[in-house]
């Protein structure tokens, strides 16, 4: 047998499955396993990283032999080089392809990011790979994928939104970034007193605040989408993530009416769609073995 493996590196865990087609076979593996607390990624160095990695692409692996190797992974990545992980931190500055070439010397090995990935494993899963699919993941970090993917930096999370200099809660520090109005980390910031599920439930009871902020965040993600209309063309926006549960769709497709005027560029919609791990992993096998 032969598979290509792809591997999910996400929140605090890293999801690992065998990739035949455009399907998993076999279970998902995961580290640190459920209901195994003594192991953290947070706390794996970066020397160790590796290892763990070629441990688990092995187990899933079970015996195959492994085409290709494909990983989605936070942050900023190029050239197998991660250059920023804010979520784990102790990663920036490692070579991924480096280390897993010298592990798996036959296999193809391809580093790249977790939006993307989700965004090849939705193209995949619904047999669309000759299509342009674009997703925004909103989860701890906020990213737009793209399938296929393009070279560059793509952080379209920090796409200035506002020219506002007060909106200055981005985790980069930028005034004015997408990730300042939609982030985890910067809608807890604003609101120092409430969750971001508290913010979005009192705005659909009409609390005044809640609900401009619920305005202003449909506003921003339909900027940045209007964006990426004007520089790429129209098309379908997939969202996921975990905070894709506070998009209400009808809003945002009535602000980006309102942004998008050429006749050209009409036609885009949305859709929110629940990614799980499954998707992800599919997503960075197809591209590694492309
Ligand atoms: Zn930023």
């Amino acid at each position: 047998m032969r598979y290509a493996i792809g591997v999910r590196i996400a929140g605090e865990r890293v999801s690992v499955g065998a990739v035949e087609e455009n399907h998993v076979v076999g279970p998902i593996r995961r580290y640190p396993e459920a209901g195994n607390p003594g192991d953290s990624l947070a706390e794996t160095p970066a020397e160790s990283f590796g290892e763990v990695l070629q441990r688990e692409i092995e187990k899933a692996a079970a015996g195959a032999e492994i085409s290709a190797i494909g990983i989605g992974a936070p942050g900023i990545i190029r050239d197998g080089l991660i250059e920023e992980c804010p979520n784990l931190q102790q990663l920036k500055g490692l070579n991924l392809r480096t280390v897993l070439s010298a592990a798996f010397p036959t296999s193809a090995i391809l580093i790249g990011n977790d939006a993307d990935a989700v965004a090849a494993g939705i193209a995949a899963t619904r047999g669309q790979l000759d299509k342009v699919t674009r997703v925004w993941t909103l989860g701890v970090g906020l990213g737009l994928g793209r399938y296929p993917r393009t070279e560059g930096i793509w952080e379209a999370a920090h796409c200035v939104v506002t020219l506002d200099p007060k909106e200055r809660f981005c985790g980069c520090g930028g005034l004015g970034h997408l990730e300042g109005i939609l982030g985890h980390r910067a809608m807890r910031l604003r609101f120092m007193d409430m969750e971001p599920e508290e913010i979005f439930q009192q705005a659909t009871q009409g609390d005044e605040r809640c609900r401009n902020f619920a305005n202003l965040w449909h506003r921003a993600l339909a900027g940045a989408t209007a964006s990426s209309i004007h520089l790429e063309g129209p098309g379908k926006f997939y969202i996921s993530g975990r905070n894709s549960k506070f998009v209400e769709t009808g809003l945002l497709h009535v602000y980006l009416h309102e942004m998008v005027k050429m006749s050209t560029l009409q036609g885009s919609y949305f859709e929110v769609i629940p990614t799980p791990d499954e998707i992800a992993i599919i997503g960075a096998a197809v591209n590694a073995r492309s």
